[in-house]
Order: structure tokens, then C-alpha cells, then sequence
């Protein structure tokens, strides 16, 4: 039988900003060859070292509703304020030529991409505890006390949400988390083969 050209998977994480999933997606990136990320468009302002077209594409609320009636954006969500929202163009080239594709977005982009994509893998990164996740989102020093706690208690509403994920991992350890992952795209490869 010839075998055709395997077709890259749509790969979501989740998690409670301050989960770590930052920090894994790096590491994945550079250990592993056939993942590309994903860098959204948002409507934020850039953190303090956050860099244009490697952390997001910073664009205006004019430009990011012009990338939504041009049906630019796979998904978009609105997340504490700002508008969030994965460019269509870079996904689908990814896609085509093998990769697999990870999306580090929030639930409601995260059901949206599911509904598109039936084969799309979703995952929940959590953080060993909450204690620990409060003390890592104080400790990332980059919002002021109210937003880390809009944020908080944004994570709660998310963690509701939480069983329509395929998979919880949790990140006690950055490279076992990594190692994680990667085994369990690679199986979903494997499933998305099956059907
Ligand atoms: P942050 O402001 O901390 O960078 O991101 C806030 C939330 O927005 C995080 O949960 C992040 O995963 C999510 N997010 C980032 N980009 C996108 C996107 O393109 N679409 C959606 N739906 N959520 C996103």
C-alpha cells in the first residue's frame, strides 16, 4: 500500500495562566523537530519582554475585528478584557506539510478548534497545587494584585470546564511534562490513524 504523506495534528494546552505552559512549549519546541507553535494575534499590551511575532502579534481592536470578517483567525476568544485569536494562514500551512501544530489557548478557543477538527488533541496543563499557582503568578511579577486575581478567578471558571479535555497533566517537572506530551501527540497520531 503507498503510504500517503501523514497530515500534521491540531494540539491544544490549556491551564490556568501560571501553570508553566509556556516554559514546556519551549522546551517541546527545542527537543522535537516537528512541532510548530502557533503565535496568536491579541489585543493586549506587550509584558515586559514580550517580543512582536515570538509572544503574539500585537495588533489594535480595529485590525484584530478586520481579521475576524475576513475569517482570518481559526478561533478567537475574548479573555479578560482583550481579544485572543490563532491566524488561520500559519495553521493550515503547518498542517499540510506534517507538522504538528500547537495552540496554547483558552477554553473557548480550545472547543471551537475541537468542533473543527475532530482529531485535535486537548490537553490541560495544572499546576501541582493552587498555592502553587497564586505563588507563581505573584512571582512572574508582570500584573498588578488585581489582575492576578481577575486571572485567578478566571481559572477557576476554566477548571470547570475541564472535562471536555482529552487529557490533565499536570507540571510538577518541566521534563517530564515535556516527555509527556510528546508521547501523548504521538499516540494521538496513532488513534487519528484508526478512524
Ligand atoms: P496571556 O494574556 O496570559 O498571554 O493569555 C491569556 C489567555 O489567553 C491564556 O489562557 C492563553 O492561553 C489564551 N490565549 C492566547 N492566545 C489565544 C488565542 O489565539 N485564542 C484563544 N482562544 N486564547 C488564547
Amino acid at each position: 500500500m503507498e503510504k500517503h504523506k501523514e497530515k500534521g495534528i491540531l494540539v491544544v494546552v490549556s491551564g490556568f495562566s501560571g501553570a508553566g505552559k509556556g516554559t514546556i512549549m519551549k522546551n517541546l519546541t527545542r527537543k522535537y523537530d516537528n512541532y510548530a507553535l502557533s503565535i496568536s494575534a491579541t489585543t493586549r499590551a506587550a509584558r515586559p519582554g514580550e517580543e512582536e511575532g515570538k509572544s503574539y502579534f500585537f495588533v489594535s481592536k480595529d485590525r484584530f475585528e478586520e481579521m475576524i470578517d475576513r475569517d482570518e483567525l481559526v478561533e478567537y476568544a475574548k479573555y479578560v478584557d482583550n481579544y485572543y485569536g490563532t491566524p488561520r494562514k500559519f495553521v493550515e500551512d503547518c498542517l499540510n506539510e506534517g507538522k504538528d501544530v500547537i495552540l496554547e489557548i483558552e477554553i473557548q478557543g480550545a472547543l471551537k478548534i475541537k468542533k473543527k477538527f475532530p482529531d485535535s488533541l486537548l490537553i490541560f496543563m495544572a499546576p501541582p497545587s493552587a498555592e502553587e499557582l497564586r505563588a507563581r503568578l505573584i512571582g512572574r511579577n508582570t500584573e498588578d494584585e488585581a489582575t492576578v486575581n481577575k486571572r485567578l478567578s478566571r481559572a477557576i471558571v476554566e477548571a470547570e470546564g475541564v472535562e471536555a479535555y482529552d487529557y490533565i497533566l499536570v507540571n510538577a517537572d518541566i521534563d517530564t511534562c515535556t516527555e509527556k506530551l510528546h508521547n501523548l501527540i504521538r499516540a494521538s497520531h496513532d488513534r487519528a490513524e484508526v478512524h
